[in-house]
């Protein structure tokens, strides 16, 4: 029998918990389509188990996306992974992670914050796109916390998000990683891999994040993030996607895809 990718998966693994039945769900505002990819001859079945096991491979050896570093070296206080959130936003981590170092080693709490004057903190994250804003929403963020909630933010992604400059990416992974929540948060990354699988059909990341939370499993939500910020920067590239050494190249549908490496 010739080898082809199924049953080549079906001989040397184990088979995919999840049956190729496709279920399309369209959604109430129309801003998103969830969708299990079309079965095709030359790909094996889409098992997220799967694909997420030989991602999490693949990026091994990548740094970590900025938020889930500054945690590892100690800041990872919902207060800190906000602030590093906000700076994050338009800015390569290259640059925004050591902004918030430099911030965080200077006032790592709303109440240092909030003391600073926002030419000061201006300064310290000049390299950060739109820093002259963002210094003054982190200001009045670090202002409010002391004076509303006694200095300590809740996790509570509602409240984040009355925050000027705070969305739903920033506050669900700031809470992910700070408080333990499940909760997905889909940066541009997430949105182009995702789709690409064919495991989501959406035409925006906040339509992204609507359909994986429907159909991704709730082990995934905070992880998913961790795993796609890397592999969208070296492997899944917005122009050129390195598809041949690609580790899920079986299994992903190529979507939207004319000139892999
Ligand atoms: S096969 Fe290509 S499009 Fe699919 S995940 Fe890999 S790099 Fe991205």
């Amino acid at each position: 029998m010739a080898t082809t990718p199924r049953n080549r998966r079906a001989t040397s693994r184990q088979a995919p918990s999840r049956t190729s039945t496709r279920t399309v769900r369209a959604r109430p505002d129309n801003t998103g389509v969830v969708t299990e990819p079309e079965p095709r001859a030359d790909k094996v079945p889409f098992d997220i188990d799967d694909v997420l096991a030989r991602v999490r491979e693949a990026v091994r050896d990548f740094a970590d996306a900025a938020m889930f570093a500054l945690a590892a070296r100690g800041h990872d206080s919902l207060f800190e992974q906000l602030v590093a959130c906000i700076l994050s936003i338009r800015t390569l981590d290259e640059v925004s992670l050591p902004a918030a170092l430099a911030l965080l080693q200077r006032a790592s709490t709303p109440e240092a914050l909030a003391s600073m004057r926002p030419d000061d903190l201006d300064a310290l994250i000049r390299p950060v796109t739109f820093h002259d804003a963002k210094a003054h929403q982190l200001h009045a963020i670090a202002v409010r916390t002391r004076n509303e909630f006694g200095g300590k933010l809740p996790c509570d992604a509602q409240v984040l998000q009355t925050f000027k400059g705070v969305g739903p990416k920033c506050a669900h992974l700031a809470l992910g990683i700070a408080c333990g929540h499940e909760a997905i948060s889909v940066d541009i990354h997430v949105h182009r891999v995702t789709n690409r699988w064919g495991y989501v059909k959406a035409n925006s990341p906040e339509a992204t994040m609507a359909a994986l939370e429907t159909q991704l499993p709730r082990r995934y939500w905070v992880e998913l993030n961790r795993l796609l910020v890397p592999f969208g920067k070296h492997v899944c590239t917005g122009s050129r996607p390195r598809c041949s050494t690609c580790p899920v190249l079986e299994s992903c549908r190529q979507v939207g895809v004319t000139n892999p490496r």
